[in-house]
């Protein structure tokens, strides 16, 4: 048997840890010794109401197990009041768990202003806030875990889901800028995408399927990612009932038109399949790589096959 990972000394934020996925990666951390800030705004699914009662209990729970955590109740959007709670009771912050969530799913066409702020004001302003009062807090002292929780829906789209799917892979974008901001100053950043019974899946999945896709099949990989021995970073990962996997850009080797020389709509048809060919296909993993592909079309002088 391994030596148990833990996080003993660490202080850990998991915004929307009062219920489903957030809950057990809470109970998971305090377990291995982590000083745990559960964040919950209490609210229902679809983003009504406030309550402070799932945070508590969930505090009180990680207590009687004989773990450390204090409970806050104020929504993510209020980033620096969570961080804040964590270095009132614990002087720092180490881990930063983006999970909060709600949905409002609705076609696009039925699609209200409302249904989309609001789905952006918790996902994406909401990671934004916890994060950006977080980070001086990781960059003065040089450590940082930080997970952000995207959606298949975000990285595939999924019918009605059109906000939630925009709001989830704008945090993605967020990790990926992270990642290299914080890089050199031992700032880790990953992102998953998840699949588990909770009460967001629970009217969208068969009984039975729930059954078997527990939330707690979630947190092991967020344990690892967010732990010191773990250097991986910049990472999305899809994970759910008991497979995790890791997923990275694939780009086709593509046709480049000679530079000077006239081509056209017709040109790009002839070339298609080309275009959209993936045999023998690249993974470009930073911005340069793309640079590079454009400089390359520029010093290309002829049609080529
Ligand atoms: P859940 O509803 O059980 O838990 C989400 C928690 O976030 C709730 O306790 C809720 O009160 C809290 N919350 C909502 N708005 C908040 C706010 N403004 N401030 C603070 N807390 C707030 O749902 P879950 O399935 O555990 O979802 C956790 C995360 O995983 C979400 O980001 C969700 O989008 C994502 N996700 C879940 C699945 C899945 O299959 N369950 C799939 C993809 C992504």
């Amino acid at each position: 048997m391994s030596e148990q990972l833990r996080f003993d000394g660490k202080v850990v934020i998991i915004t929307g840890a009062g219920n489903g996925l957030g809950r057990q990666h809470a109970l998971m951390f305090a377990a291995r010794g982590a000083r745990v800030v559960v964040n919950d705004l209490g609210g229902g699914a679809h983003g009504g109401g406030k309550s402070s009662a799932s945070a508590d209990a969930v505090v009180e729970e990680i207590r009687r197990s004989g773990g450390e955590a204090v409970a806050n109740h104020d929504s993510v959007e209020d980033g620096p009041s969570i961080v804040q709670t964590a270095i009132d009771a614990f002087g720092t912050v180490d881990i930063v768990v983006n999970n909060a969530g709600i949905l409002r799913d609705v076609s696009f066409q039925k699609m209200s202003r409302d249904d989309w702020d609001l789905i952006m004001k918790v996902h994406v302003n909401g990671a934004f806030s916890v994060t950006h009062a977080a980070w001086p807090y990781l960059r003065d002292k040089g450590y940082g875990r930080i997970i952000f929780t995207t959606s298949g829906a975000g990285i595939y789209g999924n019918f009605g889901q059109a906000n939630y799917s925009a709001a989830k892979l704008a945090l993605l974008g967020l990790a990926n800028t992270l990642t290299l901001e914080g890089r050199n100053r031992n700032i880790l950043v990953n992102t998953i995408a998840p699949i588990a019974a909770s009460r967001l899946t629970e009217t969208v999945m068969p009984a039975e399927l729930l059954a078997v896709l527990k939330p707690d099949y979630i947190s092991p990989l967020v344990g690892w990612l967010c732990h010191e021995q773990c250097t991986e970073t910049g990472g999305l990962f899809e994970v759910g009932a008991g497979y995790m996997a890791k997923l990275r850009w694939e780009r086709t080797r593509g046709h480049t038109f000679g530079q000077g020389l006239k081509w056209d709509v017709e040109q790009v048809a002839a070339k298609w399949p080309k275009v959209i060919d993936f045999d023998d296909a690249e993974h470009p993993q930073s911005v340069n790589d793309t640079v590079s592909a454009i400089m390359t079309a520029l010093n290309a002088r002829s049609y080529g096959g």
